[in-house]
């Protein structure tokens, strides 16, 4: 009996052991894990109704947030498209609904915006993005910029506020856009602002100064402490981690997404790495992962799409979630330490603080 019994009861023993360790959240990830552990891009451009792009974005575990854009196709053509992949891929993608502002200075302009509010929301939006062009292009009938605290804005954010609707505000430009080309600190800041000289402020000194564009979303953060808001691109702070603590420290309701910043990241944790590794851990609850990715009509080779996609997704998983040393061609091929932010804080950053996209 005794020969029998003791192996049974030492193999429960082993089984609940090896089980327990099963459990056990690891305190890193590994650079396999990318594969395993759930993910969200808070910040991609789907806008294309091919699914094929999400189907593949969740066999790696990602799901997508879209912003649509008060730019490029029309509000209402977004929608549609955004609605058709809402249908499809309930629980893989969300979006942000986005309103026209080309009617500003005409009777009924912010029940208009309103109105087109109610519209995404009901169709399944997960809030609201406001764009750039509010501040940096929109003039009134004076020729003068309008400012995202325009008074006219007042009865948007403040229904925005009173229903709970998250807004995601890309205001502003990185601070770059006020610098000559050749003191840009970034390839891809360079690359875009020699394509798009209208968008280089440095270029057009007669268009408000980077401080205006904070101080107005600064403004719109002191009066709407009820608006559950995102400030897209690190909210144009990403020179300075001390600035975005600053805001994050004063306003509770914002949070950050990081997309098209992350080489802002690396190039301060160039200088100083366990300031901006303590920053990402001190604020891993306020801060989310993206990339400002997109797949547009044009893409239809499967293979050349994923590939991009996968390529990028990795390069920050292999900076955030380990301490392998990568080479980043915006920063003139410089070699980059990966932070190897804990697990937890990975998790967190990368999936847990999307959720407010996904349960409405
Ligand atoms: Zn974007």
């Amino acid at each position: 009996m005794c020969d029998s019994t003791f192996p049974v009861w030492f193999l429960s023993v082993l089984f609940l052991t090896m089980s327990g360790c099963q459990q056990k959240a690891p305190s890193f990830y590994s650079l396999n894990d990318f594969y395993k552990v759930p993910k969200t891009d808070v910040h991609f451009h789907y806008n294309s109704t091919d699914g094929r792009f999400l189907q593949f974005a969740d066999s790696v575990k990602f799901r997508i947030v879209s912003p649509n854009v008060d730019s490029g196709r029309s509000p209402e053509e977004q929608l549609a498209v955004s609605m058709e992949l809402k249908r499809q891929y309930p629980e893989r993608f969300a979006f942000l609904g986005t309103f026209s502002v080309n009617h500003y200075g005409t009777p009924g302009f912010a029940d208009t915006i309103i109105s087109v509010i109610n519209q995404d929301m009901q169709a399944g939006a997960s809030g609201i993005k406001i764009w750039k062009n509010i501040g940096m292009v929109l003039k009134d009938s004076a020729g003068r910029f309008v400012m995202a605290d325009d008074p006219a804005f007042a009865p948007v954010f403040s229904y925005l506020e009173k229903n709970n609707i998250p807004l995601m505000a890309h205001l502003g430009e990185p601070r770059n856009c006020w610098l000559p080309l050749e003191e840009m600190t970034l390839g891809n800041d360079h690359r875009y602002f020699s394509n798009h000289p209208e968008y280089h402020m440095y270029l057009h000194p007669e268009a408000p100064s980077y401080e205006d564009q904070i101080n107005a979303r600064d403004t719109l953060l002191q009066r709407y402490p009820g608006i559950r808001f995102t400030g897209a691109h690190l909210a144009s702070l990403e020179w300075n981690i001390g600035e975005q603590a600053l805001r994050l420290d004063k306003y509770p309701q914002l949070d950050m997404d990081m997309s098209a910043r992350i080489g802002h990241l690396q190039y301060q944790s160039l200088k100083d790495y366990d300031k901006v590794r303590n920053f990402l851990i001190k604020y891993s609850d306020r801060i989310m992962y993206g990339t400002d990715g997109s797949v547009s009509p044009g893409d239809t080779v499967y293979g050349k799409v994923t590939r991009r996609l996968e390529r990028g997704w990795l390069s920050h998983w292999v900076y955030l979630a380990t301490d392998s040393v990568i080479t980043v061609d915006d920063l003139g091929g410089k070699q980059v330490k990966g932070l190897k932010l804990p697990a937890a804080v990975i998790d967190k950053i990368y999936n847990k603080n999307a959720e407010k996209f996904f349960t409405k």
